[in-house]
């Protein structure tokens, strides 16, 4: 069992804080995903359960036991980080069983687990080889390999994909999701990408700041963001946002009018998302009038993006779909479709 408790754990170095207040508790066998951008504390989380960073305040709890006063080693924790830290003059074989020797783990076990290690991550053809010969995803895939051959209860992953191309980022993630799986092993996982956080998480907890902005499921997070940040971070693109004045439940700003909402009367922030929108011919019919700004080929679809006063809006198209730039088009946004927001404080309404 390694169910990770966060009680109100706090970073701060002198006046500054870098984590506030996280409290959370991670279920046994989760995938959690750490989201935001830069600077906003995911590493100094993962850091802080890992035991290479002191917390000023708060408990961690990894099994039922506090491990605030416990050394890195004792933790039985294996992370996985973006540099991997290989061994130079070691062969990926030395490399992975590298963590057993130090543990003193019984050698004649040695053989049996690193081969099973290895068989996992696709390596047994470049067990003699040294790092300098592997290509970058073979070298996180030792870095991997060095995590399992473990059998930690919690696996720390640090961007453990942002030195790959994009291609082999999309295959190592899929393959990381399905030893995840198979092992059954806490995962925590830091990343500034929201696509590899919503292809990988059982759930996903968005910071901002050192603050915690929400925690759910990657659908909860995509279907229903606790604020503009969450909306505006989510999602590619990520969702449109405009302010404007809801009034008798009819949303108006710049070049839109929407009706049917519910919400208070006053100044909101409204939100959509592109693929929820259609185009439709101009005229009363359509919430949205606009000159079109951008238009771009996705292949699978058009991504019609329009000028609306000061908010660009974006809406996919059929693929076939064309048209001029600046040419004046209709957007058909019903109600159902809108998320409102809070216009001062960015917190969603309903
Ligand atoms: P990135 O994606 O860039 O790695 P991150 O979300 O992982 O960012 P952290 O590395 O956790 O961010 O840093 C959080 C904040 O704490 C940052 O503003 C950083 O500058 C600050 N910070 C980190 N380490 C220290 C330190 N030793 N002393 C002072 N401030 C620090």
């Amino acid at each position: 069992m390694a169910e990770i408790q966060l009680k109100n754990v706090s970073k701060r170095w002198g006046s500054f804080v870098g984590v506030d207040n996280f409290d959370m508790t991670i279920a046994d066998r989760e995938f959690l995903v750490l989201l935001g951008p830069s600077g906003c504390g995911k590493t100094t989380t993962m850091r802080m359960i890992a035991g290479l960073e002191e917390a000023t305040d708060g408990d961690i709890v990894i099994g039922g036991r506090v491990v605030n006063d416990l050394d890195p080693k004792d933790r039985d924790i294996a992370m996985v980080f973006q540099s991997y830290g290989l061994y130079p003059n070691m062969n990926v074989y030395e490399n992975i069983r590298f963590p057993l020797k130090v543990r003193k783990v019984d050698p004649a076990t040695h053989d049996e687990r690193v081969m099973r290690a290895a068989d996992m991550v696709e390596l047994r053809e470049f067990l003699h080889r040294k790092p300098a010969e592997l290509s970058g995803g073979q070298r996180q895939r030792v870095a991997l390999a060095r995590a399992i051959v473990r059998e930690p209860n919690v696996f720390l992953m640090d961007e453990p994909l942002s030195n790959l191309d994009a291609k082999l980022r999309v295959s190592t993630r899929a393959q990381i999701k399905n030893l995840q799986h198979e092992l059954k092993v806490t995962t925590i996982y830091v990343t500034h990408d929201q696509i590899e956080a919503m292809t990988l998480a059982d759930r996903v907890v968005v910071m901002k700041r050192g603050v915690i902005q929400q925690v759910g499921t990657p659908t909860e997070i995509y279907d229903r963001p606790a604020n503009t940040f969450v909306a505006g971070f989510i999602g590619s693109p990520a969702m449109n946002l405009m302010e404007g004045t809801l009034s008798g439940g009819t949303f108006s700003g710049d070049h839109v009018s929407i009706s049917g909402l519910s919400g208070p009367d006053g100044p909101v922030t409204l939100g959509f998302r592109a693929e929820d929108a259609a185009v439709a011919e101009t005229g009363p019919q359509a919430e949205i009038t606009a000159p079109v700004y951008t238009m771009e080929l996705l292949g699978d679809a058009t991504m019609i993006t329009v000028k609306a006063g000061g908010a660009l809006v974006s809406v996919k198209a059929s693929k076939d779909y064309r048209i001029e730039i600046d040419e004046p088009v209709g957007l058909n946004i019903p109600a159902e479709i809108c998320h409102l927001f809070n216009q001062k404080t960015g917190a969603r309404i309903d």
